[in-house]
């Protein structure tokens, strides 16, 4: 149960200069920082092992003028990816966040990899829609897995004290809104307070707490939770209680394009390289260009709430390159066949319907035109045998409301002023997405976790030291 108390005369076992809740991107990022500072922060973490939703990803962080991006000739700049931000958002995100977050970005992915060796490279092999310059950094193996492993990798060499296997439940404020520092619970049920300096939540949003989620996001109430379970919506619920503000609770990213019943995440590049999505009636039945957040609504609104992502061996060498996709090869999600109408036979799907839509989009490409639901089908080159099918649902990754904070990561009070002692990063902060799935540009998640949580462990740390 996450709950605010009266600070007023509890007694610490221990206190720190920089406490920080949760132990994912957003986390390591700000004990990273702080600890370059020289704060010494500790992590509290609920797992016994770092993973969270970072774990989960694909591990891309969206970055703007890098200089792998220069080494690749590809031109770039943050009023760019401002823009794009923005422009998905449909201007609802709060532009100084927006500004803030791009404009960090190159200098984010540059400290990863010239002080802690993270070893990035762009995908440069496919545009993800709404970015109009190819700027997702990834690691080699393109997985949230290797992203949380070098994270954690980095944190220990520099000595930060992670206590695993607790649960932050409770805070501890005074009447001024300053935070004295928090109550862990662990496994056994056993109670530990641990006084702060500086407090940084960094455990994400409320994807893991299904009445909120029936309560902010209702259209998603029913769907399958991709993201870490242990992500309970405590900040919101912390921040609730101390009357702070709240923005973008309906926000979220969602994707369209889950494997069933695998559960793996196919990666949307099947369909930007030229691909579709039927539905059970063999019939397409949306612009799947438009992103594959707000498709995921769409497909769990089709019979049985499933769709198939239909493409080629072209495709799926592109997709290849991401360890989700060769997982989901390998556990037989993908279904091959030489012809249209084998592949329905294949799929359990009227081969006529599917042979028929493969012949509408063939047409499409040929004439470089658009269809009824406003995909652009122009440059996008054609199928060729032999095509590949898998058959996916729509889920809820992670949710992008959270507490409001200013430019400096500081967490706003209703009256937008900001709390002495309190920072937000990553999904526990209001992301800059806006109010819906739609408003979810790719990277946004990885992109607040990191570049928000290093801002946070260096104010955190500033402050602690003052
Ligand atoms: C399948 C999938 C793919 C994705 N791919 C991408 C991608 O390629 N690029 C991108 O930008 N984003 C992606 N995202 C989103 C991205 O994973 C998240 O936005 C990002 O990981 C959030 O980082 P975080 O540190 O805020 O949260 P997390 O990584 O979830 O870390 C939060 C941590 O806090 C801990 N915690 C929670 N509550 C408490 C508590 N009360 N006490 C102690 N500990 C607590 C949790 O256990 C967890 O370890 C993806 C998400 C999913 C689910």
């Amino acid at each position: 149960m996450s709950r605010v108390l009266a600070a007023s005369g509890v007694e610490f076992a221990a206190s720190v200069p920089v406490l920080i809740v949760g132990g994912g991107a957003a986390g390591l990022c700000a004990a990273l920082a702080a600890a370059e500072r020289g704060a010494d922060p500790v992590i509290v973490e609920r797992e016994a092992l770092l993973s969270g939703s970072t774990a989960l990803s694909a591990g891309l962080i969206p970055a703007a003028g890098t200089r792998f991006q220069r080494e690749k000739g590809i031109a770039d700049e943050p009023a760019l990816f401002a823009r794009d931000i923005a422009r998905k958002a449909h201007d609802e995100a709060d532009p100084a966040i927006v500004r803030l977050v791009a404009g960090r970005s190159a200098a984010l992915v540059e400290w990863l990899a010239d002080r802690y060796g993270f070893p990035f490279s762009v995908v440069d092999d496919f545009n993800y829609s709404g970015h109009s310059a190819r700027r997702m950094h990834g690691l080699a193996s393109r997985s949230g897995a290797e992203l949380i492993d070098r994270l954690r990798g980095a944190v220990e060499r520099v000595d930060v004290t992670i206590l695993t296997g607790r649960v932050a439940d409770t805070l501890y404020a005074g009447a001024d809104g300053r935070i004295a520092g928090i109550a862990v619970k662990s496994a056994d049920g056993a109670h530990e307070s641990i006084g702060c300096r500086s407090l940084v939540l960094a455990c994400n949003g409320y994807g893991g707490n299904p009445a909120l989620v029936r309560s902010f996001i209702p259209e998603m109430a029913d769907a399958f939770y991709f993201g870490h379970a242990g992500n309970c919506g405590d900040a919101v619920l912390w921040g609730r209680a101390l009357g702070a503000k709240l923005s973008h609770l309906s926000g979220y990213q969602g994707h369209g394009s889950v494997a069933t019943p695998h559960n793996i995440l196919i990666t949307w590049a099947v369909i930007l390289e030229g691909g579709f999505q039927v539905n059970a009636d063999g019939r397409r039945f949306s612009d799947e260009s438009r992103g594959y957040s707000e498709q995921a609504v769409d497909v769990l609104r089709q019979p049985g709430g499933v769709a198939f992502d239909i493409f080629d061996a072209r495709i799926a060498a592109v997709a290849r390159q991401f360890r989700d996709f060769r997982d989901a090869e390998a556990a037989g999600a993908i279904v091959t066949a030489d012809t249209p109408e084998a592949l329905g036979v294949r799929l359990g799907l009227s081969s006529e319907a599917l042979a028929a839509e493969f012949a509408r989009v063939r047409d499409l490409k040929s004439a470089g035109s658009a269809d009824a639901f406003g995909r652009s089908f122009r440059g996008l080159p054609q199928l060729a045998t032999p095509f590949h099918a898998v058959k996916v649902t729509g889920a809820l990754f992670h949710t992008q409301g959270g507490l409001a904070i200013d430019t400096g990561s500081r967490v706003l009070r209703a009256d937008g002023s900001p709390f002495p002692n309190l920072w937000a990063a990553g999904g526990a902060a209001a992301g800059v997405s806006g109010n819906s799935a739609a408003g979810y540009l790719s990277g946004n998640g990885l992109l607040t976790a990191t570049v928000l949580g290093r801002l946070a462990g260096e104010e955190a740390a500033r402050h602690a030291a003052a």
